[in-house]
C-alpha cells in the first residue's frame, strides 16, 4: 500500500473540510487522529455517541477510493439509517470537497463511483438482497444494531482482494454479539493519560477518575484534579500489543467537551444508556436476582404514613393493587368488583398509575373521572431512548409511558438500595405478594437481528404484585419532586432489618421472633 501519501497529509494539503465545509479541527478529538490513520486491515472501534466516527470512517472511505482505488461496502443497521447518513454526511463531504471528488455523482445514494472504484452504501435489514459484488474493504457503522448474520454474511465479500478489510464500530449493547467478539479479540486500545500530579498512567474508569463532591475529573491513584488538557494529552496503549486487530474503546470520560457533572448525571439515569452511549461499554449487568430479602429488609414496624398517597393497579381477571405514601408501601391487596377501586379513589385521593392492557376501558374511565390518575403503557422512548418515563400531552394527556424492562431494573434497584419501605400488615397476603416478585427472572433475549437484550419475565405469569407496585412506583415519579423524596425518607427513617430468612417458615412467625 502506498504509505507515502498519508491520510493526514492529503487533509493539510488538499485542503479537505467538514461536511459543514469548515477546517477539520481534532483539538478536542485528539483521540481519532490515531483512528483516521490506521490502515490495519481489520479495526474494531467500540464507542460512546457523538464522537465522530462515522465521519471519520466516511474520510477514510472517500481516500481509500480515491487513493488506494479500492472497492467497499459500507453497511448501516437499515436502508434508512443509510439513507439519512448518506444524505446528511457523505454527500455534503463530497460537495465540500469537489476538488478532490470531481465526478463522484451524489445523485445515486446507494452506489458511488470514482475512477472506476465504487462504494455501495447498505441497510443490512433491508428489502433488498446484500450486496454481492466482492470489496476491499466491508465497513461496518452501528455493527451491535445491525443484522449480525449479515455482518457474517458481508466477510465472505472481501475473500478476492490482497487487502480483504473488515473495519466496525459501534456503541456496543450487550455482550457477546459481533463487535464484542472481535474487540476481544483485538489488541484493545485504551486512552491513556497521565496525572500531573503523581504521574501515573492510567486509564480513565468510572467511578474512579470522578470527583463526586467536587465534580471533577481526577487521577484515580492520588485524586488530584484533571484538567480538561490532561484528558486532550492522553494516548493509545494496547492492552495485548500481539493482536494482528486493531481495536479501540472510546468514551466520553475522555472527551473535553463532557463534563464531570454530566457524566455524574448520566450515570444516575437508565444503566443501559449509560454504559452503551456515555462509557462505551456493553450492558450486561450481574444478575440482578429478586428474592424476599428484598422486601423484608426494608419492612418496618413504623408510621409512613403522609398526607400524599399514590396507588398502581394491575388489570387482569383479578385486580391487584399497591397502596403507599412516598415513604413506602402501606397497603397491597386484590379485588374483583370495579366499586373497591371507587371507594378507594373516594377514600384516600391518590394518585393513580392502572395498567392500560389489556382493556382499557375501564382504565380511560378513571383518567377521565378522577384528576391525577393516569393508565400505564409500555413502550420505548426512541426519539430519547435515555427516558425511562414520561407523560403524555396534548390527546395524549392521562397516559403515562414507561420503558417496561428499564423501568422495572430501576424499581429493584431502589428496592435493593433500601429506597422503598414497606409498612403492611405481616399476614398471608404479603406472603402472596413476595412470592409474585420471587418468580420475577431476567433473561437475556436475542431477536431475529441477532441483537441481544435483557427483559424481565415471570416464571409462573403470576406477577401482578410486581406490576401494581410498578404503577405505584411510576405514581410516585408523578409529582411531589420526583425520586429524591425517596432518598430523604431512608435517610430519616431508615428501614428495620428483619434479617436472612433461611429457614422457609411462615413470615409471621418469624416477625413475631424478631418483634415481639
Ligand atoms: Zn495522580
Amino acid at each position: 500500500m502506498n504509505q507515502e501519501y498519508s491520510i493526514l497529509k492529503w487533509i493539510v494539503e488538499k485542503q479537505i473540510v467538514s461536511e459543514k465545509g469548515e477546517p477539520l479541527d481534532f483539538h478536542d478529538r485528539p483521540f481519532l487522529i490515531d483512528i483516521l490513520s490506521d490502515w490495519n486491515n481489520e479495526l474494531v472501534v467500540k464507542a460512546c455517541a457523538q464522537v465522530g466516527k462515522s465521519v471519520t470512517f466516511t474520510l477514510k472511505l472517500l481516500f481509500a477510493v480515491k487513493h488506494f482505488h479500492f472497492n467497499l461496502i459500507y453497511t448501516f443497521p437499515t436502508d434508512s439509517d443509510m439513507k439519512e447518513f448518506v444524505g446528511t454526511k457523505v454527500n455534503k463531504l463530497i460537495q465540500s470537497n469537489k476538488h478532490e471528488f470531481q465526478g463522484m455523482d451524489t445523485d445515486n445514494i446507494e452506489r458511488k463511483e470514482l475512477n472506476d472504484r465504487f462504494v455501495y452504501f447498505k441497510g443490512t435489514v433491508s428489502k433488498t438482497a446484500a450486496i454481492s459484488t466482492s470489496a476491499d474493504i466491508v465497513i461496518h457503522d452501528e455493527a451491535s444494531r445491525s443484522d449480525q448474520q449479515a455482518l457474517e454474511f458481508y466477510k465472505s465479500r472481501t475473500k478476492a482482494s490482497w487487502f480483504k478489510g473488515r473495519w466496525m464500530f459501534s456503541n456496543p449493547t450487550t455482550e457477546r454479539d459481533v463487535l464484542d467478539q472481535q474487540w476481544k479479540k483485538s489488541d484493545q486500545k485504551e486512552w491513556m493519560i497521565t496525572c500531573p500530579s503523581c504521574k501515573i498512567e492510567q486509564i480513565m474508569r468510572f467511578p474512579d477518575c470522578v470527583d463526586m463532591e467536587k465534580k471533577v475529573f481526577c487521577c484515580s491513584e492520588c485524586k488530584g484534579e484533571l484538567s480538561d488538557n490532561d484528558r486532550r494529552g492522553g494516548r493509545w496503549v494496547a492492552q495485548y500489543p500481539d493482536s494482528e486487530i486493531s481495536g479501540y474503546h472510546l468514551s466520553l470520560l475522555f472527551a473535553p467537551w463532557i463534563t464531570a457533572k454530566e457524566i455524574i448525571t448520566d450515570s444516575e439515569g437508565d444503566q443501559e444508556y449509560f454504559y452503551n452511549f456515555v462509557l462505551g461499554e456493553p450492558y450486561s449487568p450481574g444478575d440482578l436476582s429478586v428474592d424476599r430479602n428484598m422486601i423484608l429488609d426494608n419492612w418496618t414496624p413504623k408510621e409512613i404514613r403522609t398526607d400524599n398517597w399514590f396507588l398502581g393497579v394491575d388489570v387482569g381477571n383479578v385486580k391487584n393493587y399497591t397502596l403507599g405514601s412516598e415513604h413506602g408501601v402501606i397497603k397491597v391487596g386484590k379485588f374483583n368488583e370495579w366499586q373497591v377501586l371507587d371507594d378507594m379513589m373516594a377514600m384516600y385521593k391518590p394518585k393513580l398509575v392502572i395498567d392500560a392492557m389489556p382493556d382499557n376501558t375501564m382504565a380511560k374511565y378513571y383518567v377521565d373521572k378522577y384528576d391525577g390518575a393516569e393508565m400505564s403503557f409500555f413502550q420505548e422512548n426512541n426519539a430519547n431512548p435515555q427516558t425511562l418515563v414520561w407523560w403524555g400531552e396534548g390527546d395524549k394527556k392521562g397516559i403515562v409511558y414507561s420503558h417496561r424492562d428499564r423501568i422495572l431494573d430501576q424499581m429493584f434497584d431502589y428496592m435493593i438500595r433500601g429506597n422503598m419501605l414497606f409498612s403492611v400488615p405481616t399476614d398471608k397476603i404479603l406472603k402472596d405478594y413476595i412470592k409474585h416478585f420471587e418468580t420475577m427472572r431476567r433473561t437475556k433475549v436475542v431477536n431475529n437481528k441477532g441483537i441481544e437484550r435483557y427483559v424481565w419475565e415471570s416464571t409462573t405469569d403470576v406477577d401482578h404484585y410486581v406490576f401494581s407496585t410498578l404503577y405505584y412506583y411510576i405514581a410516585t415519579l408523578s409529582g411531589v419532586g420526583e425520586v429524591d423524596f425517596f432518598k430523604e425518607a431512608t435517610e430519616n427513617d431508615k428501614p428495620v432489618f428483619i434479617g436472612n430468612d433461611n429457614v422457609v417458615g411462615d413470615i409471621s412467625d418469624m416477625f413475631n421472633r424478631v418483634n415481639p
